[in-house]
């Protein structure tokens, strides 16, 4: 929002900087003193409507786990914890993945709503449940870094998911945000490409902006092949860091 001249007028957001933040206190999953408001509007699970927490401890239950053993570097569900064909066939430009979830219902549906369907009091709700997940949080980087999104793509969206979680999260655990990333081109069209040609769509897809720590994470909404977070950690390892990981919200099996 501005008043320049009096006059309130709405202004789309263009860079991660204007992005709507919520307040992060950590009340949604805690059981927080009845304010005033609280008790005349409680606030409702947004997957059962039980009233109390934006996501109830019985629909955080719910919430699909990836499995304990799985690749170390992708994530992907293995029997064992090597790692998986397509990580040894040619290993990813990252480190390791990190969350505890997979993406499928109703994480995938609430997920859609929250970046599809313009619904962002989805956001500290998933942002919570992510860090509550944790029975050991992971190993912690020097920044966090949010996958970007093209400037047409975000006045179409008017928010960054990955900048919102990745605010939460760094909040929420002392990591500095560095929207350090831009892209260039707009490459949203990956759909039904194969890896050598999404790789290829991705080439010099993304620039780097100022110094950045040794070690980083990548932070976006969903891992699904793994080739933006790739090639955006190559972009970071040619930049200089050393160390790249990636905490997504949910990975797709
Ligand atoms: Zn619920
Ligand atoms: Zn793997």
């Amino acid at each position: 929002m501005s008043t320049a001249g009096g006059a309130r007028t709405i202004k789309i957001p263009l860079t991660d900087n204007d992005l709507p933040m919520p307040d992060t206190r950590p009340r949604l999953l805690s059981t927080p003193l009845l304010s005033l408001r609280d008790w005349i509007f409680p606030e409702r699970c947004r997957l059962c409507a039980a009233p109390g927490a934006a996501l109830c401890a019985d629909c955080f239950g719910e919430l699909p786990r990836l499995t304990a053993t799985r690749c170390p570097i992708c994530a992907r569900p293995q029997a064992d914890n090597s790692p998986c064909g397509a990580c040894q066939r040619q290993a990813p430009g990252f480190a390791a993945v990190y969350t505890p979830f997979a993406y499928a219902a109703p994480l995938d549906g609430a997920i859609q709503a929250w970046k599809f369907g313009g619904r962002l009091d989805w956001t500290l709700a998933l942002a919570e449940a992510w860090l509550s997940a944790w029975q050991q949080p992971p190993a912690l980087p020097q920044a966090l870094v949010p996958v970007p999104l093209h400037r047409k793509r975000l006045r179409e969206r008017g928010f960054n998911q990955a900048a919102l979680l990745a605010r939460c999260w760094g909040r929420a655990w002392d990591i500095p945000v560095r929207l350090a990333a831009r892209r260039q081109r707009d490459t949203a069209h990956q759909v039904g490409l194969r890896a050598e040609q999404r790789r290829h769509n991705l080439r010099d897809a993304f620039r780097i902006h100022g110094p950045l720590p040794e070690q980083v994470a990548i932070v976006d909404d969903v891992f699904t092949t793994g080739t933006t977070a790739s090639v955006l950690a190559e972009t970071l390892r040619a930049a200089g860091c050393r160390h790249v990981d990636v905490w997504v919200l949910a990975r797709a099996l």
